[in-house]
């Protein structure tokens, strides 16, 4: 049977299965309408299932998460880890507290992992996690007692060789911290069970800048496609958190000027940019006082646009680095129609089937996020690999083998998209670089 037919077939059954699942169903399709070719090419993934096993997480787990807010007043979250796929190491990948995560939307993110990590060539399965506790407006002492009790059942399912989880949305420094003490303390244990610590006690230099850093770093292996560089581009980068951080620190080392930035409430447009100083106030501004973006309109006397992403900037680059479904088919045609073609995705899976389908069709400089912010999760492999030989590099060592390592993705998406016949679709290269090498180990590995 075609190729085709066959990932049709399969995903017909990941939509019976997994009904209603909106982000998951979505994620799943776009990598099985990748896999045809692949599978016409290499019949063994056919005779062994492979499409049919790698939808299905090898492991996921739902639990109760109470806890008492600084009133004494008791609150129930949902917690969950989804382990997807330990194929090519322990299952790696980021926990995220946001009211919106459920379900679907940890196991679309568990799902894409697999193939990210699969890119980074590192050693890491794929998996994913978080709860739907909102840290927002939550005092520190409130996100301690709920990270702890989270921890208390994530701790039964976890281990430095079994499944390492990250940051994510709402998943930073302090929560890491939080969730690391409560571990060490149940387990007696001093280990690399999560990545993304601070720097004294088993961080690795560079993780906090990684997404952020790699994103820009594949963007400018696609745009060296075109003889081209960074310098003096315009570019637009949605949220303001972790990943928009370090996009903006990297595009002003690039030379390029960095004019929006943007949270759940609405946007600011800066044409002068987004200098070192001004993004040293948004450090603060978000990191440490956990303020609104608004903030930095009325300190530098720019545009708040409330309510509004900020596709409809004109730009020459766009960065989305926020969340899922950010830039929608409207979103994706006012970029287009104002001269955007460079798109690099700091988000996971930030764009619609309709907008990726007209960036493709326009032949755009397109990088998905599974390969353009495979960057953080890069990195957070070279954390454990520090963690497992005791010893530290340095930021400039670190910062050389991301930049490394985006290169060696960018490489291998052009390759993949040309040898399958797409040339300049990172979207079926990443999808079919990652898949090869996922299903490869999981053919060496027997039927598990
Ligand atoms: P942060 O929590 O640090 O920041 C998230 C930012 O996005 C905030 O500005 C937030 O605004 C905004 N945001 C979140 N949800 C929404 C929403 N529904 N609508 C509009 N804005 C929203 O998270 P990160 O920077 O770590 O993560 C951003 C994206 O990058 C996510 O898609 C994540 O999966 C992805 N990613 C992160 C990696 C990492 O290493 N951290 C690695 C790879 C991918 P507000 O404060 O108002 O909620």
């Amino acid at each position: 049977m075609a190729g085709n037919k066959i990932t049709q077939q399969v995903f017909e059954q990941v939509t019976k299965r997994n009904s209603g699942e909106v982000e998951f169903l979505q994620a799943v399709k776009e990598v099985l309408d990748s896999l045809g070719p692949v599978l016409d090419k290499n019949p063994k993934y056919v005779d062994a299932k492979i499409l049919e096993r790698i939808v299905e997480p090898e492991r996921q787990i739902m639990f109760r998460v109470p806890w008492q807010d600084d009133k004494g007043e008791i609150h129930v979250n949902r917690g969950f880890r989804f382990e997807f796929n330990s194929a090519l190491g322990p299952y790696k990948g980021g926990l995220r507290f946001h009211p919106t995560a459920n379900a679907s939307i940890l196991k679309f993110l568990g799902f894409e992992q697999v193939f990210k990590n699969a890119l980074t060539t590192l050693p890491m399965g794929g998996g994913k996690g978080g709860c739907d506790f909102d840290p927002k407006g939550k005092s520190d002492n409130e996100v301690m007692r709920f990270c702890q009790s989270f921890m208390t059942e994530l701790c039964k399912h976890i281990g430095p060789n079994t499944d390492v989880p990250a940051g994510d949305i709402g998943v930073g420094g302090r929560e890491i911290g939080f969730m690391f003490g409560q571990y060490k303390r149940i387990r007696n244990e001093f280990t690399g069970v999560l990545t993304g610590k601070a720097l004294n006690w088993g961080g690795s230099l560079i993780r906090t800048e990684a997404t952020g850093y790699g994103a820009v770093y594949f963007a400018d292996e696609m745009l060296k496609t075109r003889n081209e560089n960074f310098k003096g581009k315009i570019c637009t980068v949605s949220g303001s958190g972790n990943v928009a951080q370090y996009t903006v620190e990297k595009l002003n080392q690039l030379g390029a000027k960095a004019v929006s930035l943007s949270d759940s409430a609405g946007s600011i447009h800066d044409p002068d940019g987004i200098d070192a100083e001004k993004l040293a106030f948004v450090l603060e501004l978000k990191n440490v006082r956990r303020g609104r973006i608004k903030e930095y309109a009325d300190k530098f006397g720019v545009e708040y646009r409330a309510g509004k992403k900020p596709w409809d900037i004109k730009c020459d680059c766009a960065f989305p680095s926020a969340t899922q479904n950010e830039i929608d088919g409207n979103d994706a045609k006012t970029l287009l129609d104002n001269g955007c073609y460079v798109i690099s995705e700091g988000a996971n899976m930030p764009s619609t089937p309709e907008a990726v389908e007209q960036f493709i069709a326009k032949k755009i400089l397109y990088g998905p996020g599974k390969a353009a912010n495979a960057g953080g999760v890069a990195t957070s492999g070279l954390e454990m690999s520090q963690n497992s030989l005791r010893l530290s590099w340095t930021r400039e060592e670190v910062d050389e083998k991301l930049h490394n390592i985006m290169i060696a993705i960018h490489q291998q998406c052009f390759d993949a998209a040309k040898e399958y016949g797409q040339p300049g679709n990172l979207v079926a290269g990443a999808n079919i670089a990652g898949f090869v090498k996922v299903a490869d180990a999981m053919l060496d590995q027997g039927l598990v």
